[in-house]
């Protein structure tokens, strides 16, 4: 299993910005901010891609999000934000273990820039493909 930066600051073997912890969860702030306050929240277990994390971590991450981003709009005065999650080199995914970034979105412009080509979905692909998803899970 390749080593990630990631590994190392769970590990404490490098030390970062840490404004979170419990038992399954660290956010830190980013190293390479796209705005103030660009806070990563990620599994103390690693797993490449959030399609591997098991149920538990995901279900810790998914109960403090809310309160970590509570958090870093308060200290920023930062109104809206992205939670942006890579996953794959394709995707932009950097750091090869599941994080969250937390981005918040300034009247200066700065955060996440999002480009967004959207289609229109119509049916029966629409049926058959909720179909072939639903029956997986
Ligand atoms: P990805 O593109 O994989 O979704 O994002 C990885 C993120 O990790 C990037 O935003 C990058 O700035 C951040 N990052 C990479 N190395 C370090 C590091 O050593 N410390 C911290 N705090 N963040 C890092």
């Amino acid at each position: 299993m390749a080593q990630t930066i990631f590994h190392r600051i769970v590990s404490g073997e490098l030390p970062c910005h840490r404004v979170y912890e419990d038992d399954h969860v660290l956010a830190f702030l980013d190293i390479f901010p796209l705005s103030r306050g660009h806070t990563l929240v990620i599994p103390k277990v690693h797993a490449e891609t959030l399609d591997r994390l098991d149920e538990e971590h995901a279900a810790a991450i998914g109960r403090v999000l809310p309160r970590i981003s509570r958090a870093v709009l308060d200290a920023t005065g930062a109104r809206a934000f992205n939670v942006l999650q890579n996953n794959g080199a394709s995707a932009h995914q950097a750091v090869f273990w599941v994080h969250f970034h937390i981005i918040p979105r300034y009247d200066d412009g700065s955060g996440l820039v999002i480009g967004w080509p959207a289609g229109k979905l119509a049916d029966p692909e629409g049926q058959e493909l909720a179909a072939r998803i639903a029956e997986r899970l």
